[in-house]
C-alpha cells in the first residue's frame, strides 16, 4: 500500500510550508519532504520509535524507495525528526491533516449527513510512578516552571499553567500537561490525553479532530468539532451523533439553533436520581411568563441565575403544603420550583429530536462506525499510547494518525478514476471554507444575542 501512497500523495507542500522556519545560510539540511515522509512511516508501520525507524531505514527497500533514498544514501540521525517537530510546530501538521480531508471532499468521500463524534484517553509517555502528589499551590507553581524551562529548551510555548487542573494536587514531572485521570470504567489514575474526534458516517472520513488533557470535558468539545467540521468540509452536517456524555443542554441548545439535528442520547443525569415529576410534566405558558403545575398552579419566574443561564420558576408560598401530589412533586419545604434555560425551546426541541427512531438508528450506526475508526487508529498506528511528551506533540501525532485513516480511505474508496487528480491536488488543497466563516460569524452573533438575553 506505501506504493499507492507514494503515487498518489504528494508530501512536497511541506517545503513551502516551513520554507520561513529555516535560514539562508549555514549547512544544507534534510529535506522537510523527507523528513515529513520519515514522520508518516513511524505511525503508518506503528514503528516502536525514531532511532528503530532509522536503524531500520538502510535495510527497508520500500522505505528508501518511499523517501526518494538510494542504497548508497546516508541515513539521517533520528534527531533529525524532533528537532523539526520543534522548528516546524504543529501546524504543518495540522495543514497535512486539512489536506487529506480536503482531497476525501473532492473524491465525494463526505457525506455530511451524519457526523459521529466521540472521544478517548490516550496514555502519556509519562509513567504513574512520576507522579507527584502536593498540596494545590506548590503544583501550580511546579508547572509554571516546567512550562518556562520548556519554553527556554525548545523555544516554543508550552501549554503548562492556563489551564485549572480538576484533579489539582498531582502532578507528573515527566509530562506536566498529562492530568492523572482514571478511565470511565475505573482502574488506576495515571498522566492521560484526550483525542477528540468527528467521523463522517459516509466512509468513515475524520473530518474534525482535537486533543485535550485527560480530564477535558468531552461535551464542551461538540460544537467546536460541528464547527471544524463545517470549516474543513465547507457544510454544515445534517445530524450530529454522540454518546449521552454529549446530551447536555448547552449541546442541544447551541446543535438546534445552527439546524444540526440532534441524535445524542440525553445526558445521564437527566435521569438519574430523579424521584419527582420531571419538569416535562409543567407545562410553559409564554404569554404569561409562569409554568402551570399538574394541579393547575403557577409557578413564576425569579431572579436569573447568570452562571448557569437560567430562571428558576417557583410557586407561591404555601401553595404546595395541601397538595395531594406533593410527595411525587417535591421534597422541598418551600414547595416546587422549575428551572428554565435561556433557549429552553430550542433544548426541548433538540431533546424531541433525540428521541426519534432517526436518532436511535443513528447511535446504532455510531457504534461501529466510531468505535471503528478509534480501533483502527489504535490497532494499527499507536493511537492509544503517546510517542512523545506535551500536549502540543500529542496534537501533532493525533493529526498525523487521523490524515493517515483518511489517506487509507482514499485509496481504498476511491479507486483509479481519480489517481492523478489526487496526487496533483494534495499539495494544493486549501480549506474549502476559511476559519472566519458565516458559519462561525452567525454562531458568534447567536452567542451574543443570548448573551444580551442573559443580561449580561
Ligand atoms: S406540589 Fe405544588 S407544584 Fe407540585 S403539583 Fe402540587 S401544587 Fe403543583
Amino acid at each position: 500500500m506505501i506504493r499507492e501512497v507514494a503515487e498518489r500523495i504528494d508530501f512536497s507542500f511541506v517545503r513551502e510550508e516551513v520554507a520561513d522556519k529555516y535560514g539562508a545560510r549555514g549547512n544544507v539540511g534534510i529535506d522537510p519532504e523527507v523528513i515529513l515522509k520519515l514522520m508518516f512511516l513511524l505511525f503508518w508501520d506503528d514503528v516502536r520509535s525514531e532511532r528503530e525507524l532509522m536503524r531500520i531505514l538502510a535495510e527497508r527497500l520500500d522505505y528508501l524507495w518511499f523517501i526518494g533514498y538510494g542504497l548508497d544514501d546516508g541515513i539521517p540521525d533520528h534527531s533529525v525528526l524532533s528537532k523539526a517537530r520543534a522548528r516546524w510546530g504543529a501546524e504543518v501538521f495540522e495543514s497535512m491533516f486539512l489536506r487529506s480531508v480536503g482531497q476525501c471532499v473532492e473524491a465525494g468521500l463526505v457525506s455530511s449527513e451524519l457526523l459521529h463524534m466521540d472521544g478517548s484517553l490516550i496514555e502519556a509517555n509519562a509513567s504513574k510512578d512520576s507522579v507527584l502528589k502536593s498540596d494545590p499551590e506548590m503544583i501550580e507553581r511546579l508547572r509554571g516552571v516546567y512550562g518556562s524551562q520548556e519554553a527556554k529548551l525548545e523555544g516554543c510555548k508550552s501549554d503548562s499553567g492556563k489551564r485549572k487542573l480538576v484533579n489539582s494536587t498531582l502532578i507528573s514531572p515527566t509530562d506536566p500537561d498529562a492530568p492523572c485521570v482514571r478511565k470511565k470504567t475505573g482502574g488506576e489514575s495515571k498522566p492521560r490525553y484526550k483525542a477528540h474526534r468527528a467521523v463522517d458516517d459516509a466512509h468513515g472520513v475524520v473530518t474534525a479532530t482535537m486533543t485535550s488533557p485527560g480530564d477535558g470535558e468531552e461535551n464542551a468539545k461538540m460544537l467546536g468539532l460541528v464547527h471544524e467540521h463545517a470549516a474543513n468540509v465547507g457544510t454544515l452536517p445534517e445530524s450530529a451523533v454522540a454518546d449521552s456524555q454529549y446530551g447536555t443542554a448547552e449541546n442541544y441548545r447551541d446543535l438546534t439553533a445552527l439546524g444540526v439535528e440532534t441524535h445524542m442520547s440525553p445526558h445521564a443525569g437527566r435521569k438519574r436520581h430523579r424521584k419527582v415529576f420531571g419538569a416535562e410534566r409543567f407545562e410553559y405558558d409564554a404569554a404569561g411568563d409562569s409554568y402551570i403545575c399538574p394541579q393547575g398552579e403557577r409557578l413564576y419566574p425569579r431572579s436569573p441565575d447568570k452562571i448557569r443561564m437560567s430562571i428558576e420558576y417557583a410557586v407561591r408560598k404555601g401553595t404546595c403544603q395541601e397538595c395531594p401530589l406533593r410527595p411525587e412533586c417535591t421534597n422541598a419545604k418551600t414547595g416546587r420550583t422549575v428551572q428554565r434555560r435561556w433557549g429552553q425551546d430550542l433544548i426541548d426541541e433538540g431533546i424531541k429530536e433525540s428521541s426519534t427512531k432517526n436518532a436511535k438508528r443513528s447511535r446504532d450506526r455510531r457504534k461501529w462506525r466510531m468505535e471503528g475508526s478509534f480501533a483502527q487508529s489504535a490497532n494499527l498506528h499507536g493511537f492509544k499510547r503517546s510517542r512523545w511528551r506535551r500536549l502540543w506533540r500529542q496534537r501533532i501525532q493525533d493529526h498525523i494518525i487521523c490524515a493517515i485513516e483518511n489517506i487509507k480511505i482514499l485509496i481504498s474508496k476511491s479507486g483509479k478514476r481519480s489517481n492523478e487528480g489526487l496526487g496533483a491536488s494534495f499539495g494544493r488543497f486549501s480549506r474549502t471554507l476559511p476559519r472566519n466563516t458565516p458559519v462561525e460569524r452567525a454562531y458568534r452573533l447567536r452567542g451574543f444575542i443570548w448573551a444580551l438575553s442573559c443580561g449580561y
